[in-house]
């Protein structure tokens, strides 16, 4: 038998990605939507802090165990900007056309141009679990002002990864979740489900 899993998004990519890796672990994944789980605040300054909300705020509307992420690109010349910002870097309404431009023209004069996507997972088997299961996962690349590739999203024409030569826009989904900090994050979360 399986046990039904909420994750805390409605976004279809995410669901069946992480719907594939739960499955052989006992878990049906299901969107929050599906139970008219509106979207909760991210307003922490933490990635965790924003997962663990999330995970909440979607076990208590449903009853059921839930799994939520929170995900950003960190920019070291930048202080780690925009990091928790992502999504909004260049604020509402979210865009990632003006997210890009905003990062290139706030990189331009500065030399060091390293950079890593974020990834942290939280499930919680309960709105009040007292203890939540975390993983998370990091990938090194740069910031490259000239876009390449058309896929993934965010940030990905942007961020080059100088062992594979490619934007991470260039890879095939499979290729991405081989490597990301979203597919690191969920291998190390399954490990602890296990
Ligand atoms: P969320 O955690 O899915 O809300 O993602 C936060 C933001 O971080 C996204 O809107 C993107 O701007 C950025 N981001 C996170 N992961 C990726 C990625 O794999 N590629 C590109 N951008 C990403």
């Amino acid at each position: 038998m399986t046990q039904r899993l909420i994750l805390a998004s409605n976004n279809a990519g995410k669901l069946k990605e992480f719907g594939e890796i739960l499955a052989p672990v006992g878990f049906t994944l299901h969107a929050q939507g599906e139970f008219d789980v509106p979207e909760a605040d991210e307003p922490f300054a933490t990635f965790v802090e924003n997962a663990l909300e999330k995970a909440r705020h979607a076990s208590r509307l449903t009853g059921l165990p839930a799994l939520a992420d929170d995900s950003g690109v960190c920019v070291n010349a930048l202080g780690g900007a925009p990091g928790v910002w992502s999504a909004r870097f260049a604020g509402e309404p979210k865009s990632d056309a003006r997210n890009n431009e905003k990062l290139i023209a706030d990189l331009a004069g500065h030399a060091d141009k390293s950079a890593y996507y974020y990834c942290v997972l939280v499930f919680v088997r309960h709105a009040d679990d007292p203890q939540p299961v975390i993983a998370d996962g990091r990938w090194n690349g740069e910031i490259v002002a000239e876009a390449r590739g058309t896929g993934g999203f965010g940030y990905d024409p942007h961020f080059w990864i100088p062992s594979l030569g490619k934007c991470t826009a260039e890879l095939s989904p499979a290729e991405k979740n081989a490597l990301s900090h979203r597919g690191q994050a969920l291998r190390a979360l399954v490990e602890k489900l296990k």
